[in-house]
């Protein structure tokens, strides 16, 4: 958690408010309220005494009536309609941690064999559970431990009657240490706006039922209900993970403003798979370039990240940044996005982004670029792999590497990851040991070489841009050539068809993230190639869903047969806008 008393906000403007709060970016949207504080038992409320014998009967009948009241509150939730099945099934189970036997015993023994009182036996026999699962190495199960901590001072709260009614909710943001999935199911059913929690991790079971019933949390703010108090104003952006605790009438204006552009966004955007007319998914990614870029991508209705330029923040920096720099930033990227997917490609430097202290060459786009680059200075391409591989912590991250050309590369790219996996095992530094590993195919060589290079990867990531650069020997930024790039070549679409050939027959996923993806009137013809998902700008993202939802697959694949008949591109052209036609559907011109 950090602290200020300024912002700068996405826009780059600079708002007063008296003090800024940074935690993490729980659920997406901007939630403007007065706070409502909770605050939680403090254990020097305990009365550690020892009970007479003869008193402890009654202090397990305490116990079970609490536990009782518990599982009441907890049973009133799954009632809300607006439930979605993953969010019932994960209030379902706190009824077990409730009635989990093995709690159960261990509290009744405390009192009836060591004389507890029973809020003693509550508290030390969860917290005795907590410390063993936050032992534990794995990043879920350790998750859990908020929501035994939450049961425990539930429990407490109850058997020492310190429950305060909250009053009127509607509209309020609530303040607690923690809250569970049941919580954020009550607090929504009576109009809470937004949530501020101090502990609780972005997987826990409260914030995935705040991203599914769409209300703006930040978790992680240390003290938080110490530091605001009862009925100030706050504003929860849970895009970014920020609070702000009694924001000026400009900055509350301002705020409005993007709620209002959240909301139209939200609005517009379709949260469903692309489906085509006979049945076949498609997931709509967005290319982002740094972790601001989430919320928006989100809001677009994105199924994901499908490209992270990572060399974005270099060319910010002007600098390699270190490895904490960079797994902050890649680690609020796979935040903001879970649990939906990420896909970080490394440092694609050279050709046209060249930094300073970068050998100089008379041909940039043919020479150290990409991979490369990375391979010549495997220092900063340990570095990078670390910070990646740290932030595949919540197992949302996906790895892809660029401008490959031969086999030698990635045998010595996957030899660097094993050896990297093999430091952090020393460090016991948790990260996603099945992280998938991709490669991006955007070298005529790459494509040539797919039945071998799919050997060794997950997934292919076709970039057209280059991939036409390369195959058309026509550069990208050149305004001289732009009537030879022509990404609808038949050439383009041949090396297209067999990389799609390939991944088939090795079942491994075929993915599209240049801006061919864009091109509305190419779409049949790619998934008819056979491409499985598409990375695009946010903005691309509903109009996609909406063209996919218009093809069906065996109609496309029967243009591609077509298409490949093509010797130019005019002639691919012309193909498209026939078919477009006789679909019945507007052109859209590539
Ligand atoms: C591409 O080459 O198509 C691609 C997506 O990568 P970039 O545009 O970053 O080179
Ligand atoms: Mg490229």
């Amino acid at each position: 958690m950090t602290m200020d008393s300024d912002v700068d906000d996405s826009r780059g403007k600079s708002f007063p408010f008296r003090l800024r709060l940074h935690g993490s970016a729980a659920s997406s949207g901007i939630a403007i309220g007065r706070a409502v504080v909770i605050a939680p038992p403090h254990a020097r409320l305990l009365n550690w005494r020892t009970v007479a014998s003869d008193e402890r009967p009654r202090e397990i009948e305490r116990y079970r009536t609490a536990r009782a009241q518990l599982l009441a509150s907890i049973r009133a939730s799954l009632s809300s309609a607006r439930l979605v099945e993953d969010a019932r099934a994960i209030i379902e189970s706190y009824e077990l941690i409730a009635t989990d036997p093995t709690i159960e015993d261990a509290v009744e023994t405390g009192i009836l064999r060591d004389g507890m009182p029973a809020e003693v036996a509550v508290s030390t026999t969860y917290a005795a559970h907590i410390r063993a699962i936050a032992e534990s190495s794995d990043p879920f199960l350790r998750e859990r431990r908020f929501e035994l901590e939450n049961m425990r001072q539930k429990l407490v709260t109850i058997l020492l009657s310190l429950f305060t009614p909250v009053g009127e909710l509607e509209g309020r943001i609530i303040v607690a240490p923690s809250l569970l999935a049941s919580d954020v199911v009550h607090y929504h059913s009576r109009g809470v706006a937004g949530f501020v929690t101090e502990i609780g991790g972005i997987t826990s079971h409260a914030c995935i039922v705040a991203r599914s019933l769409e209300i703006p949390a930040v978790i992680g703010i240390r003290n938080a209900t110490t530091i605001i108090a009862n009925d100030v104003l706050l504003i929860v952006d849970g895009s970014r993970g920020n609070v702000l605790v009694e924001p000026d009438e400009q900055t509350i204006e301002h705020y409005r403003q993007l709620q209002f552009e959240y909301r139209q966004h939200r609005r517009a955007a379709d949260d469903t798979l692309a489906t085509t007319l006979d049945g076949k998914t498609i997931p709509i990614y967005a290319s982002v370039d740094s972790p601001d870029d989430v919320p928006l991508a989100l809001s677009y209705g994105a199924d994901g990240v499908g490209l992270v330029r990572t060399e974005m923040l270099l060319v910010r920096l002007q600098h390699f940044p270190n490895e904490e720099e960079q797994y902050r930033w890649y680690r609020a990227i796979a935040e903001r996005a879970y649990p939906k997917p990420v896909t970080l490609r490394v440092f694609d430097v050279g050709s046209d982004k060249i930094l300073h202290g970068m050998p100089h060459e008379a041909n940039p786009a043919l020479g150290l670029r990409g991979l490369r680059f990375m391979l010549h200075r495997k220092d900063i391409f340990r570095t990078q792999l670390r910070a990646i591989l740290r932030a595949s912590e919540l197992r949302n991250v996906r790895l892809l590497v660029p401008m490959v050309t031969a086999i030698e590369e990635l045998s010595a790219t996957i030899e660097l990851i094993e050896y990297v996996k093999s430091e952090l095992r020393a460090e016991r530094a948790p990260f996603d040991e099945h992280l998938p590993f991709g490669i991006m195919i955007e070298t005529p060589a790459a494509a040539l070489l797919a039945e071998h290079l799919a050997q060794h990867v997950n997934f292919f990531s076709v970039g057209t841009n280059d991939l036409t650069q390369y195959t058309l020997a026509a550069d990208r930024t050149s305004d001289l050539v732009a009537h030879i790039f022509d990404q609808l070549n038949p050439a383009v679409l041949q090396l297209l068809v067999h990389v799609a050939t390939v991944a088939r027959r090795q079942e491994i996923e075929v993915e599209l993230c240049g801006d061919l993806a864009t091109f509305l009137a190419a779409t049949e013809l790619l998934i008819g190639i056979g491409i499985g998902a598409f990375s695009v700008a946010p903005s691309y993202i509903p109009a996609l869903k909406e063209r996919i939802g218009s093809i069906h697959t065996e109609r496309a694949r029967s243009l591609v047969a077509r298409a490949l008949g093509c010797s130019d591109s005019v002639a691919v052209r012309a193909l498209l806008r026939d078919s477009t036609l006789t679909n019945g559907e507007q052109h859209t011109q590539p």
